[in-house]
């Protein structure tokens, strides 16, 4: 449905998009997520062509958004992150207002606009002004506008940022609504939105795409990163001696500590990591080797988020890393 190849934006010589290639197929709800000046609104506003690339090609549903914009752009509906609603209008005045901007007219245009009314649930405000409506219905608005010439996919920038919990809600059950006959794309920078809300994660950190998952498989892959972080009072070879026979056990990385004790950092590709400590508890108790700290650690879909839009694992290094970063040894 939408092809994104080797997009790339430099804001003067600032690059805010770095060489983004990916692929959106029909009938999933995408989130673009990634910490606040990751390159999402850039992205969103070269994908839906309203900002111009430096370099790279955007097609959607076959037609290139610089080449054929006019139907590149009659699939999709978008709501940028601040969306350009008309305070002195009502709902219905500005509906009608995008509607015709859209193309649309006579009977089609209101029968459109009374059908995303009921979508978006504004039948109740429509004719109220826009500027006396609360957070929450002017993103419904919004969303109403995108919705308009009933495109294929529907693109949502930051859709509940400055809301409160309650309209929080009320947008996401939205989206997902809309995400069962759309394709949609939103953005956020909160995980735990775009886990609740999406089938397929894009993680963007630094114009660069770092990952690219389902929400289950994203967490699945963080599996091996649970650990076990111990202290014992026995030196490196008792340690290594007395882990030995734990098969869970799949790496282990020494830490400094001072003298008689070590430390260790075990990973473990075991789901249960509490049911490791214990057997590690247990093996050194065997061994009647002191214990001074056992810390197990669940590694979270949060955990990878901050290590990917860090410039953990999976992004390429940087050219200078800053002497308070340095890589791990591994
Ligand atoms: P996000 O939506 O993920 O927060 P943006 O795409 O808005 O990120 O911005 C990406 C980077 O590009 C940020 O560092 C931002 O400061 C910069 N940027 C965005 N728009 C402009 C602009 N018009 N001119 C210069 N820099 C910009
Ligand atoms: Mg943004």
């Amino acid at each position: 449905m939408i092809k994104v190849e080797h997009l790339t934006k430099y804001y003067g010589d600032f690059l805010a998009v770095d060489d983004l290639s990916f692929e959106i197929q029909e009938g999933q709800v995408y989130g673009f997520l990634g910490p606040n000046g990751a390159g999402k609104s850039t992205t969103m506003n070269i994908m839906t062509g309203c900002l111009s690339a430096t370099s790279g090609k955007v097609e959607i549903g076959g037609y290139d958004i610089f080449e054929d914009p006019q139907k590149a752009k009659k699939l999709i509906g978008y709501l940028p992150e601040q969306p350009p609603l008309y305070m002195n209008e009502t709902p219905l005045e500005y509906l009608e207002f995008v509607g015709q901007a859209k193309g649309l007219k006579g009977e089609e245009l209101h029968r459109q606009i009374r059908q995303v009314v009921e979508q978006v649930r504004i039948g109740n405000v429509a004719n109220r002004r826009i500027s006396a409506l609360s957070k929450g219905y002017k993103q419904r608005v919004g969303i109403a506008q995108a919705l308009l010439g009933n495109p294929r996919v529907i693109i949502l920038d930051e859709p509940t940022v400055g809301l409160d919990p309650l309209q929080i809600i009320e947008i996401r059950d939205l989206i997902k609504e809309l995400g069962k006959d759309h394709t949609v794309i939103l953005s956020s920078h909160i995980l735990s939105e775009v886990q609740a809300i999406c089938s397929r994660i894009l993680i963007i950190a630094h114009g660069k795409l770092v990952a690219f998952d389902t929400p289950d498989r994203l967490e699945q892959s963080l599996l091996s990163q649970n650990q076990i972080t111990l202290t014992a009072k026995a030196d490196r070879e008792e340690v290594r001696a007395i882990l030995k026979p734990l098969d869970q056990v799949a790496g282990l990385d020494w830490e400094e500590r001072e003298k008689p004790f070590t430390g260790v950092r075990i990973t473990t590709g075991q789901k249960d990591v509490y049911a490791l400590a214990a057997q590690v508890f247990s093996a050194f108790a065997d061994a009647r080797k002191p214990l001074v700290e056992l810390t197990p650690k669940k590694a979270s879909l949060e955990d990878i988020f901050i290590e990917l839009t860090e410039g953990g694992e999976m992004a390429p290094p940087d050219p200078a890393p800053s002497p308070e970063k340095e890589a791990d040894p591994q």
